[in-house]
């Protein structure tokens, strides 16, 4: 299960000081010097850490605190409303253009899951809020993308634009758009080419279909498994092509939670979904105070 050293070490930490009638500041400081150690064996960001460690430290040590009836819970739930923030505080929503269709362009490393959460998505936008997209095959790299796309848009009884590999992506994407007004499709979800390691080709690429479709979303889809090296990745692509959100995938493996405890904080982009598995209903809004109930217990 994801989190799950982390849920364990951090519950311990709590249940020792939930029930104290008293705390003392050497009580907090003890509680923080076990909480860090904790967070950084999740593979949590080591800036993440030290900041979030100052940030409860000083909040808990505050005199109404220490000196409320129950200082031991107060603690608790200051912990509990950090982690949240940590995470993006509220959920994020989808964008919606004012005029259709809402245009998605959905980014990443190869492997990460971009394929299948562009299906996932689309299922889901479907699926929970009325909608009717149209999936864009732009990786004309990777070979068997298309087709992977191609399948899972058969299984669902979705729309599957494609031009085979021999066009451009930009062309792809734009030829897409056009198609989409066409047949009123209001949202377009276009999975583009993946690399195994982030260049510049990929990135001129990627930036050369958002100057073109300007995308009200561009989702990067990350492998949770992957812990900091997941941040790095969303770094590079924020600074170098600028995200609007993250999706993280594989969150039903055993994660130990650093990518989604660090990437809201490092990049200050959102997490918007949460993969929960490789099935096609596997996509879920990712909900920052039901992540941190559920570490916390
Ligand atoms: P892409 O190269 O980024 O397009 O990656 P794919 O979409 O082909 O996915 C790579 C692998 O990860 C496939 O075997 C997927 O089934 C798997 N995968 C994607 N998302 C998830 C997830 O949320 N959970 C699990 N367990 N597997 C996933």
């Amino acid at each position: 299960m994801a989190f799950e050293g982390l849920a364990e070490r951090l519950q311990g930490t709590m249940r020792k000081i939930r029930g104290k009638g008293k705390v003392t500041e050497s009580d907090v400081k003890e509680m923080m010097r076990e909480v860090r150690l904790a967070l950084l064996e999740a593979d949590v960001n080591f800036k993440v850490v030290k900041d979030f460690v100052k940030k409860v430290g000083e909040r808990a040590v505050g005199q109404d605190v220490l000196k409320s009836l129950t200082p031991g819970q107060q603690v608790i739930k200051i912990v509990q409303e950090e982690l949240t923030n940590l995470m993006g505080g509220s959920q994020s929503q989808i964008a919606v253009a004012k005029r259709p269709p809402t245009v998605i362009m959905m980014v990443g490393l190869q492997g990460a899951g971009k394929t299948t959460t562009t299906g996932k998505l689309a299922n889901l936008l479907r699926k929970k809020y009325n909608r009717n997209p149209l999936l864009v095959a732009a990786d004309i790299y990777r070979p068997a993308a298309i087709k992977q796309l191609e399948t899972l848009g058969k299984q669902l009884g979705m729309s599957v634009f494609s031009l085979g590999d021999k066009v451009s992506p930009v062309k792809i994407a734009e030829e897409a758009i056009q198609k989409a007004k066409e047949d009123h499709h209001d949202y377009v979800i276009i999975d583009t080419a993946g690399r195994l390691h982030i260049d510049s080709e990929l990135m001129d690429e990627l930036k050369g279909i958002r100057e073109l479709v300007h995308p009200d979303e561009i989702f990067l889809v990350v492998d949770a498994m992957t812990g900091q090296d997941a941040v790095n990745v969303a770094q590079s692509f924020n600074d170098q092509l600028g995200i609007t959100g993250v999706i993280l995938t594989k969150l039903d493996g055993d994660t130990r939670g650093g990518a989604a405890l660090s990437i809201r904080a490092v990049t200050n982009k959102p997490i918007k979904f949460a993969g929960m598995g490789e099935k096609m209903d596997a996509l879920e809004p990712f909900h920052p105070e039901r992540m941190a109930s559920r570490i916390l217990g």
